[in-house]
């Protein structure tokens, strides 16, 4: 029987479109396709293999506000934001496969010995749908780079961007190097299940766990980026302005729905009044809207389930104590409406989980010592930003974070990793050392 899985516009549950969802006998013949097709791929060599992902990619440059358009339909970020990640991708796979081609040439170690990276076999990428493409791009292009195979199983939130994005791909790729398969969490375990030999995950913290288990039976090598729950913390001497602007920016991007968002805000006492105040004041002058309506900055929050989490998150603030300054647990399907909460406290869910919607979560602190060990105190650690002057780099050194901002966001420049501490991530990419990972070492003597 043929299963279907439908692609709806959160805005109004319209249906986009459709696939065919992949039967277990599907994902195992297209894994055994992907082997078959991987000792070609690697023969093609280092500069081969970049050679394609160029020109597939730059395939790409005609189709990226088609690509862009979907993408908003499917998830709801705004088009100028679509477009940003489309562009992104479609750009930023040459110069990540270039990247990599430097970090997977064969070394010299002295002494006669040389280092190789040589293919692991067969990679699964499995992907979320709030950056659909920048997510599944950022795996999948290191994957190939190291002479690996991929099979790529996108969110069931947006498989449509996907698919469009694979079959463009795919009128350069040589055949089978790079498939795709569509599900939900079942078709993901089943590919896990199968003959791959890496799996590259990015989502939440829960299913990063069961792939864990799951791999676990025959070692298979795992590069996952989780979720985080990241904290902010701001000094007494920090820039009360600039540091509401970037808390309001990092709490609403993507409607609040990522990674790296500011989710808890611990701010010095002593500047808290004017801090909350400022917040209040930006923050109130975002709107929600559609994908197409000028001057919207937030979108529809992806579905109804995450819709239900995010106010049962505002609730339970509302329930323990907080004050609501702007917006509130009030809220009417798709959009989550601007929030500023104070008072958070250790108790509530949103100190202690990810919330994933556009709220700013406020606390106030007596020391710093008090607000490093708030921030640390989390199963979590993704990111952190501190804003300050004096004591904002010592600051910056306690933190539990795989990226740290001082006075800016995470996530650096240059070809830094994207990489998570604690139970945010395990293993992780880019960078020399990044996309080695997708590759086996080895190391020849004599
Ligand atoms: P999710 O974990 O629910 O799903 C991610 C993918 O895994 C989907 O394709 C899904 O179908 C698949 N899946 C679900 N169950 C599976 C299973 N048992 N085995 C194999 N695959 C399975 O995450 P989501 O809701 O799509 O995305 C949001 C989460 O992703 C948030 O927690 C966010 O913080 C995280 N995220 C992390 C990063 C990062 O770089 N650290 C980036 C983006 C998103």
């Amino acid at each position: 029987m043929d299963v279907i899985l439908k692609s709806y516009d959160p805005l109004n549950n319209e249906k986009l479109g459709e696939v065919h969802v992949s039967s277990p006998d599907e994902i195992k013949n297209i894994v055994t396709q992907a082997y078959k097709a991987s000792s070609n791929w690697y023969g093609l060599g280092l500069d081969g293999r970049l050679a394609f992902i160029e020109k597939a990619w730059s395939g790409a440059e005609p189709h990226i506000q088609e690509l862009a358009q979907l993408m908003s339909r499917e998830m709801g970020k705004d088009i100028q934001r679509a477009g940003g990640e489309t562009s992104g991708t479609v750009h930023g796979g040459p110069y990540i496969a270039g990247e990599a081609k430097k970090a997977l040439c064969p070394r010299s170690a002295g002494r006669g010995t040389t280092i190789e990276y040589r293919p692991l076999g067969v990679a699964a990428v499995i992907s979320p749908w709030n950056y659909p493409l920048a997510m599944a791009n950022n795996l999948i292009v290191p994957a190939l780079m190291a002479g690996n195979t991929v099979v790529f199983k996108p969110s069931e939130e947006t498989p449509l961007v996907a698919d469009l994005f694979v079959e463009i791909l795919n009128r350069v790729l040589p055949p089978n190097v790079l498939q795709i398969i569509h599900g939900c969490g079942e078709q993901g375990k089943i590919l896990v299940e199968s003959q791959v030999n890496l799996i590259a995950f990015t989502g939440s913290q829960a299913v990063g766990k069961e792939i864990m288990a799951r791999a676990s039976k025959d070692l298979k090598r795992l590069i996952m980026e989780l979720g985080g729950n990241d904290p902010m913390i701001v000094l007494e001497d920090a820039d009360i302005n600039a540091a509401a602007r970037f808390a309001v920016a990092s709490a609403f991007e993507n409607a609040g729905q990522m990674c790296i968002s500011t989710e808890r805000i611990y701010v010095d006492e002593k500047i808290a009044d004017h801090f909350e105040s400022e917040v209040t004041k930006i923050a109130s002058q975002y709107r929600t809207g559609p994908w197409n309506m000028p001057g919207v900055n937030i979108g529809p929050i992806v579905n109804k389930a995450q819709h239900e989490k995010v106010v049962q998150h505002i609730k339970d603030a509302e329930i323990k104590g907080a004050n609501i300054l702007l917006g509130g647990s009030d809220q009417v399907l798709p959009y989550i409406q601007p929030t500023v909460i104070t008072g958070m406290t250790t108790d509530m869910i949103m100190e202690n989980d990810e919330t994933f919607g556009p709220v700013v979560a406020i606390s106030r602190f007596k020391t710093i010592d008090e607000a490093v060990s708030r921030a640390n105190n989390s199963c979590y650690g993704l990111g952190a930003v501190i804003f300050g002057k004096k004591a904002a780099k010592k600051t910056a050194t306690r933190m539990e974070a795989g990226m740290v901002g001082i006075n800016q966001g995470v996530g650096g420049g240059g070809d830094a990793p994207w990489v998570g501490a604690k139970q945010s991530g395990f293993g992780f990419h880019g960078s020399l050392d990044g996309h080695r990972q997708f590759a086996q070492v080895r190391v020849i003597s004599g």
